[in-house]
């Protein structure tokens, strides 16, 4: 018997657990969106992943579509990636010392992305933007930074401002403890919106040190550039001896071997990289030209570093993702993006809501607007109060998608027919429930 046959509704073990989290950790999350605040309901405690599948504190099995917020790309506990951690494991955890496997795992990252020639590695997303954005500022002796709402860069003080995912996913418009001065050096500008580029550039121009965008926007919902924007942030960056900083940690290797950069060719200065290439441990890594890396500890003057920065079991688990993500697991990746899409859209249709399912490569999201989403003012436009509804009955069904309408819905390449049919039941209630939801704004409730 299959665990999906039992009883798709209960979670008393989560809600124990989570009671119990919630004494000894904020929230009872290690990071925002995880508690379900924007959803409602109780985060459900994963106790394993196989394949397409995750399976909680209560035995009830989900098809992941949140794929650990995208590094999951060949799918849970795939066999390659779990010898090679096990292999790494048992050479020793960490060293603290250079290491064969960081230049292999660097050498992978510069083989798929033409405009990298040197990487460092990190521990996290964060860690890769704050650095990057410290280089650059550096380099320049510049101080200011340009970055786009809805776009978020990690955590990073001077990058929270207007930032998407759970900054979004809350309302925050920064948070306490950024001081004036951070926020100060943070231009903040509507996204796919380049005339504002152009117009901070001319008043600002030699001010700026860099640039920093999403590749392709999926923390405010999946937004992608619209044709002339990323080149347009090049021209405009070059014109005025500014950086462009391509933040392809959640791009990187899942919208194609290339990421972004592999769809689209416009070239940024510095980039970074996390979740795919983590293979699910902590690693990241940013990087750029030969030239702009020299001026990194110990090589030049900025100073950067990390304990356990390209730890040997993260870099294995990394090694081992990227070398099995071939051209095979691509092209699953993009079908099922358009498999499941194509699925959600007839539901949404039938139901008779508005929506829109909106790709960048093989990340998408739903709004239920039937307007184009291009930057964070039409994604927050959406009706977002349905999509709580819509997030609630899959999860009663057997769907484990991202619990925050301005995230992205991540699918692997290990999603198979059996997976598809339990989406393929779930999605027409779920696209109903969103149709029967009342804007709470104008009362009637839930
Ligand atoms: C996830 C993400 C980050 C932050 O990475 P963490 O590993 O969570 O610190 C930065 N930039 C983008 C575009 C991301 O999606």
């Amino acid at each position: 018997m299959s665990p999906q046959t039992t009883t798709p509704n209960v979670h008393t073990r989560s809600a124990e657990l989570f009671e119990r989290a919630s004494r000894v950790i904020p929230g009872g999350v290690n990071s925002p969106v995880r508690a379900f605040q924007a959803v409602g309901g109780t985060p459900r405690f994963m106790v394993s992943g196989k394949g397409p599948w995750l399976t909680d504190a209560d035995g009830v099995r989900y098809v992941d579509l949140v794929c650990s917020w995208g590094p999951m790309i060949l799918g849970h506990a795939h066999p390659e990636v779990v010898d090679a951690v096990r292999t790494a494991a048992g050479d020793g955890l960490s060293f603290g010392a250079p290491t064969e496997r960081e230049i292999e795992l660097a050498e992978e990252i510069i083989s798929r992305v033409e405009p990298v020639e040197q990487v460092r590695l990190v521990n996290s997303g964060t860690e890769a933007t704050m650095s990057a954005v410290r280089l650059a500022r550096g380099v320049t002796g510049r101080q200011v930074i340009v970055k786009f709402a809805g776009c978020y860069h990690g955590h990073v003080d001077a990058l929270l401002a207007q930032a998407g995912s759970g900054v979004a996913t809350f309302g925050l418009p920064t948070s306490p403890g950024v001081t004036g001065a951070q926020a100060a050096d943070t231009i903040v500008l509507p996204y796919n919106n380049l005339d504002a580029v152009a117009a901070v550039f001319a008043e600002r121009g030699p001010e700026i040190a860099c640039v920093i965008t999403e590749a392709a926007a999926g923390n405010m919902g999946a937004v992608a550039p619209l044709a002339d924007f990323n080149a347009g942030l090049r021209a405009l960056a070059n014109a005025h001896g500014a950086l462009l900083v391509m933040d392809e940690v959640m791009t990187g290797f899942r919208v194609s071997r290339s990421g972004w950069y592999g769809l689209e060719g416009v070239a940024g200065d510095l980039y970074t990289f996390g979740k795919v290439m983590s293979g699910g441990l902590p690693a990241a890594a940013f990087g750029g030209s030969a030239e702009l890396m020299s001026h990194l500890a110990p090589a030049g003057p900025v100073y950067q570093a990390g304990t356990l920065s390209g730890n040997p079991i993260a870099v294995a688990a990394g090694l081992a993702t990227l070398r099995a993500a071939d051209e095979a697991v691509y092209a699953a990746l993009d079908a099922n993006a358009a498999r499941l899409g194509e699925l959600m859209g007839n539901a949404l249709g039938a139901a008779g809501v508005p929506y829109r399912v909106q790709y960048a490569g093989n990340m998408f999201s739903v709004f239920f607007t039937e307007d184009p989403v291009t930057d964070f003012a039409t994604a927050s436009a959406a009706q977002t109060w349905r999509f709580p509804a819509f997030f609630q009955a899959l999860l009663d069904h057997g769907v484990y998608g991202p619990p925050s309408a301005f995230e992205a819905w991540f699918v692997s390449a290990a999603l198979d027919d059996e997976a598809f049919e339990v989406l393929a039941s779930a999605l027409p209630a779920a696209a109903r429930a969103a149709a029967e939801a009342t804007d709470p704004a104008v009362g009637g409730g839930r």
